[in-house]
């Protein structure tokens, strides 16, 4: 099959491919954007695959970087863009996972194309257009068919991951899982205890994303692959709760986080833990912390103007989840509460710490949290006007009455 007009990002890349081939070695697109463009769908990254050593590519372009040189791959600098440029490799993994994984250069491509995942993964596109197809993944891709290449019990065994990554195109394409490859994962689940959990994350996080995230989940929990998963041992009635959930696309990691965690019954407390143990950073921890808490304020009452203040954009986040609660969200009414809130931080209360010590002659203490937390919210709340003369009138009654 040949394609008969190339997307830009590709002919952008093409006087690379040439630089390599008049250098005498061969270059092709490969990955997941050959398979997108083939799906009509957007690309993000374009991965180019070369019978050229590391040393060899960095000889033929003045500006590289090396990303990954131990795995083959050289980032190419090439006007305002980058590649990455990986030699043709064959990955053998020991047995027992305990060394590390032992990657050796090749100059054939159908050596590197036969360790690739799945067969609609698998494909090399020239630059003429050309689809070079070894393992029939062009037929797959029409049937929506998910193909482990070659002897699927063989390729999880080589790395486990892939399992997971199966499952994450469940999600991201909505394709059927071969039925060889789907019991090749049931059969060798536990092979996934040996990855490193932040590979998994990695995988699990888009997994969660994807427009068919329900299909994924069930396989999920079918082949028995959450039981490797932190936090998610025995949970598998819980996760089969979390794909009953209506279908669609959930927007952010965050928000697919504290909606899973809500359906594990996880509380408050408990969410800094269960991420932590999948090594989650802390931005994203601290983001579904916030969109959480917001829920489990939402699915109670209605907003309250010191939850709006505390939560400020991660309660439009929340309130987008009432969705998967068969409530209409109303983000309208939240960014109004938003809006109308008198302050949004305490930088912007008429008084601060130094105001405060000054009028009541008084050194720092717990005090002045104290009557700054009561300015805040009596302020917040309308009880008072966010005025100096009102404020410290304010404070000083507190004071009188809490001392
Ligand atoms: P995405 O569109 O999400 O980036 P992708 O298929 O491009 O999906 P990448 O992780 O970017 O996924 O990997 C690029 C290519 O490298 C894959 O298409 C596949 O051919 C190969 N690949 C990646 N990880 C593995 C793996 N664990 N085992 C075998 N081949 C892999
Ligand atoms: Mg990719």
């Amino acid at each position: 099959m040949k394609l008969e007009k190339l997307p830009i990002e590709f002919t952008k890349a093409l006087p690379v491919v040439a630089q390599i081939e008049a250098a005498g070695f061969e270059a092709y697109f490969v990955g997941g954007s050959v398979r997108d463009v083939l799906l009509g769908q957007p690309i993000h990254d374009v991965d180019i695959a070369t019978s050229a050593f590391p040393a060899e590519i960095k000889q033929i372009f003045p500006r590289t970087i090396d990303v990954g040189i131990e795995h083959g791959t050289v980032l190419v600098l090439e006007g305002e863009e980058s590649y990455e440029i990986t030699t043709f490799r064959t990955e053998s993994t020991y047995q027992d996972f305990r060394r590390p994984d032992h990657v050796e250069f090749v100059r054939s491509l159908e050596e590197d194309l036969k360790r690739r995942d799945f067969t609609i993964n698998a494909f090399a596109l020239k630059e003429d257009g050309e689809i070079i197809d070894l393992f029939g993944g062009l037929v797959d891709l029409k049937d929506k068919i998910l193909r482990a290449v070659g002897n699927p019990h063989e390729r999880f065994h080589e790395d486990a991951l892939r399992m997971m990554r199966g499952l994450r195109f469940i999600s991201y394409l909505g394709f059927q899982m071969e039925q060889e490859t789907f019991d090749a994962i049931c059969e060798n689940h536990e092979l996934l205890e040996k990855i490193s959990v932040e590979r998994i994350f990695i995988e699990f996080n888009k997994l969660l994303l994807g427009n068919y995230r329900i299909e994924a989940i069930k396989s999920f929990v079918e082949t028995e692959c959450y039981q490797y998963c932190p936090g998610l041992r025995d949970k598998g009635a819980e996760l089969l709760n979390f794909a009953d959930l209506p279908a669609k696309k959930i927007p952010s990691e965050a928000q697919a986080w504290a909606l899973l965690a809500d359906q594990l019954r996880l509380q408050t407390t408990d969410l800094r833990s269960f991420l932590k143990k999948w090594k989650a950073s802390n931005e994203l921890i601290a983001e579904t912390r916030a969109i959480f808490q917001g829920l489990q304020w939402r699915k109670e009452h209605p907003w309250q103007p010191l939850e709006i203040y505390q939560l400020a954009e991660y309660a439009i986040k929340a309130e987008e989840l009432m969705f998967y609660y068969d409530r209409k969200p109303d983000t309208e009414t939240v960014q109004s509460m938003i809006a109308a809130l008198p302050i949004h931080s305490l930088k912007e209360l008429a008084i601060n710490g130094h105001d405060l010590m000054e009028t009541f002659k008084m050194k720092p203490g717990k005090w002045l949290k104290d009557v700054l937390e009561q300015c805040e919210k009596a302020v917040i709340l309308r009880q008072i006007e966010n005025s100096k003369s009102v404020l410290l009138d304010y404070a000083k009654s507190y004071l009188e009455e809490n001392q």
